[in-house]
């Protein structure tokens, strides 16, 4: 089959045959549709996450959709021809204490697509039966690729949220997260601020149901979310200290930040200024496989696809130097 392979850190893909991956007995193996360009890729492809175990050669990928090709005889339920989507989280080990607290997302001894185990960048893929999620319809196998990763990271802290309508939520940062948040607390009843560094997507953004708008290059996030009586809720999607900096004080009562990004740099506030309103700063990472079925029916239902462009894994390597240069609108999807 054909795969972008990274066969060392720090350098392009190399497009090449690979044989096929063979499926276990509780496995799937599925004919690609797309597999979307996550930013955690150029993290992994650039050898910044070797915690995670990633060792070259690896073809990378996390947010796959296809068809199931051929299923194991223990892969309960799934058969060839049914739509399906792959995440990041393929195994789980269900005993530590967060799997048995219901956060397997932050399980130590997880596996992930195109981090431990090959991924998406290729013309098929195989995972267990049990962290493959079916595509409803009328959810478009290939637009629905960033579902997987972006999508199922800005739902879960919407869905804990609780019930936003009518609330302010804010979402800073708006790309590949960001715009699917939007659609989605929009979708949900909230008033949504998009908070964007450039004027020129404003319209697009607009477009997406945001009912403000701070471009903060040129505003003050504080004082803009002040006068809407402050923000509910704020999900960080960017990965800027100065950002996150910027919209802990435009937190209303009992308001939380949401960090989603990953923001490596240090960033200053004043621990003081949480104590009136109770503010709460916290983090989330993509989420459990329940949220993953529910906010894949959840954009079935209201008709949320992410805004992607299309391009074939052939042009991997320039989809990725788009990424890098903040020039995808919003997500890239590859098609092999
Ligand atoms: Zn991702
Ligand atoms: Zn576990």
């Amino acid at each position: 089959m054909k795969a972008a392979v990274c066969e060392s850190f720090g350098k392009p893909l190399v497009l090449s045959e690979v044989p096929a991956p063979s499926p276990g007995p509780a496995e799937l193996l599925i004919r690609v549709s797309a597999c979307g360009v996550c930013h955690s890729d150029l993290h992994l492809i650039d050898g910044e996450w070797r915690q995670w175990g990633t060792r070259p050669p690896f073809i990378p990928g996390h947010e796959v959709t296809g068809v199931v090709e051929e299923a194991g005889p223990e892969a309960g339920g799934f058969a060839p021809g049914d739509r399906v989507g792959v995440p990041w989280m393929q195994f789980a080990c269900g005993e530590c204490a967060p799997c048995l607290a219901g956060a397997e997302m932050l399980c130590a001894a997880q596996r992930g697509t195109g981090v431990t185990v090959d991924g998406g960048y290729a013309e098929f893929v195989k995972a267990p039966a049990a962290f493959v999620h079916r595509i409803p319809e009328p959810l478009d196998l290939v637009d629905s690729a960033p579902l997987l990763c972006a999508g199922v990271t800005v739902f879960a802290p919407l869905r804990r949220a609780g019930d936003i309508a009518g609330k302010t939520v804010a979402v800073a940062g708006i790309g590949g997260l960001g715009h699917l948040a939007v659609r989605m607390a929009s979708a949900m009843g909230a008033r949504v601020v998009a908070i964007l560094e450039e004027e020129e997507r404003g319209d697009l953004v607009r477009g997406l149901g945001a009912r403000e708008i701070i471009f903060s290059r040129t505003e003050k996030i504080r004082k803009r979310l002040s006068v809407m009586g402050g923000a509910d809720l704020i999900l960080l999607t960017a990965a800027s200290a100065s950002l996150f900096e910027q919209c802990v004080p435009g937190l209303g009562v009992n308001g939380t930040l949401v960090v989603l990004a990953t923001v490596a740099e240090s960033a200053t506030i004043v621990p003081a200024s949480l104590l009136q309103g109770g503010k709460t700063i916290r983090g989330s990472v993509t989420g459990t496989r329940d949220d993953m079925d529910a906010m894949l029916r959840f954009a079935a239902e209201h008709g949320i696809a992410p805004v992607v462009e299309r391009h074939p894994l052939g042009s991997v390597n320039e989809v990725v130097q788009r990424l890098r240069a903040g020039k995808v609108v919003f997500r890239a999807v590859l098609v092999p």
